[in-house]
């Protein structure tokens, strides 16, 4: 072989990133590998990264990072048919920091891979790994289309479609209800525009997240993230939900960006971007065996990302952050076998996040079971406060029956008990 390293990362997103930035601060020969022209060319996200995970990387490190906006605003837009609720969470103290950032991708990771490489992890871009290399059933290193490297140890990072652990018979394919199809646009905007539309001042932004009507009881839900000249605009459902419904993604885009409660929005903004991608929605019980002998998976390969809360590209790098640690361990033990390598994924486990997608185990698979619960509820809140707010001579008492009666009407009172029950459980 060509060339050895310590270890290996296949994949420059979040969680590759993050593996590599903690092996090369512990002076081990580490390389990532990117297929793209530059960290962040092939990357997609809707927007908002949630910083908790990225301070236990390096506390405060993220803070000269290209960010967009600081959240400051998170809101609910319940659609209806010709009307939405909307519930919203503004937050007006003067803190310096948020929990989460808006970002771009092909800014934020060009700047993420260069933290990496000055803590002295070699970079290696337009390189397509094209299989893993085993040798008596240990992994040894990376066939790419430039030639073989070897490593001690390889970290997967390779994003959703994780067509290296499936050859290598590491993970099966995932089914297209364990996966979910998200495109999104970028529509650009004057700051100043964004600013009065949205109700903020300079530099602080708002995630609004879109439920019901227009979904048509799919499993997934839409966005729009305010950068800081632009919009990002998308949605995401789970495949198999998309199929059976016949529903193609670029459609649906569109009724969505015409809907009332999106359009106001993007009026006269021009669309710079087209991105579709996947996204792993198994939640818990899709998360596969994560190490084997000289091998480590992480980030959205890993199946990380919790449906429930829309999070990914934090627990992208969590998962880089463990995956780094231990295989310094192994580094120091000189055993890269499973038995060092296990450890990985017992801390994961461990962790609040996949901790928390364990609580919500089955959530996702009652909702696709029961796929009108996606827009029931957007429209019974929505008939219900159109009642309580139409002054038309009934008495309040009035309303209230009415309320109840158009609620129960929708969906029965024994159903409702049942979900609050079957949410409840899962989620507290
Ligand atoms: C539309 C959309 C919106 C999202 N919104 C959010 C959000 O608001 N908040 C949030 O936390 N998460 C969000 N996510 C999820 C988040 O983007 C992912 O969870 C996160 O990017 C996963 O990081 P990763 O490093 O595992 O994979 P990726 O970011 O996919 O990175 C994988 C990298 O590996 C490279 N690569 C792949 N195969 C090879 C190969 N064979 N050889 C060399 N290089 C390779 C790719 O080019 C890429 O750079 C969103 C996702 C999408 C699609």
């Amino acid at each position: 072989m060509a060339e050895k390293f310590d270890a290996i990362v296949v994949g420059a997103g979040p969680a590759g990133v993050t593996a590599a930035y903690v092996i090369a601060k512990s002076k081990i020969n580490v390389a990532v590998i990117e297929r793209g022209e530059y960290p962040g060319s092939k990357n997609v996200i809707g927007g908002v990264l949630y910083i908790k995970t990225m301070d236990d990387v390096s506390p405060g490190f993220w803070s000269d990072a290209p960010l967009e906006r600081k959240i400051v605003q998170h809101s609910y837009c319940l659609m209806g048919k010709g009307e939405h609720a909307i519930i919203s969470h503004v937050s007006t103290g003067h803190s310096d920091t948020a929990s989460g950032y808006t970002i771009l991708r092909s800014k934020f990771d060009r700047w993420y891979l260069k933290k990496a490489q000055e803590a002295g992890a070699t970079v290696i871009t337009k390189t397509n790994v094209t299989e893993l290399l085993s040798n008596q059933g240990r992994i040894v290193g990376v066939r790419t289309d430039r030639g073989d490297l070897s490593a001690d140890i390889v970290v997967v990072a390779e994003g959703a479609n994780t067509m290296l652990c499936e050859k290598a018979g590491l993970i099966t394919k995932p089914r297209p209800d364990q996966m979910a199809i998200a495109v999104k646009e970028i529509v650009a905007l004057p700051s100043n525009r964004i600013q009065e539309r949205f109700a903020l001042s300079e530099g602080e932004g708002t995630a609004i997240h879109y439920i019901g009507a227009l979904f048509e009881g799919l499993v997934g839900f839409g966005f729009v993230y305010t950068n800081k000249e632009s919009l990002s605009v998308g949605f995401g459902a789970i495949i198999s939900t998309m199929m059976r419904k016949r529903i193609k993604p670029y459609d649906l885009m569109e009724k969505f960006k015409q809907e009332p409660s999106v359009e106001p929005f993007l009026r006269d903004g021009v669309v710079k971007e087209y991105q579709a991608h996947m996204i792993p929605e198994a939640g818990y019980v899709g998360i596969p065996k994560l190490y084997s002998d000289g091998v480590l998976v992480v980030g959205d390969s890993a199946m990380l990302a919790n449906p429930v809360t829309g999070e990914g590209a934090d627990l992208a790098v969590l998962s880089g952050r463990l995956a780094g640690e231990v295989a310094i361990q192994a580094h120091l033990s000189g055993d890269y076998t499973s038995r060092t390598l296990a450890q990985y994924q017992r801390l994961l486990s461990n962790s609040f996040a996949v901790r928390d997608m364990k609580k919500q185990s089955g959530l996702l698979a009652y909702i696709e079971e029961n796929p009108e619960i996606m827009d029931t509820y957007p429209e019974i809140i929505n008939a219900a406060l159109g009642i309580w707010f139409r002054v038309d001579g009934s008495t309040t008492a009035e309303k209230l029956r009415r309320i109840i009666s158009s609620s129960t009407s929708k969906r029965r009172i024994t159903r409702m008990m049942k979900d609050i029950y079957v949410f409840g459980r899962k989620l507290m």
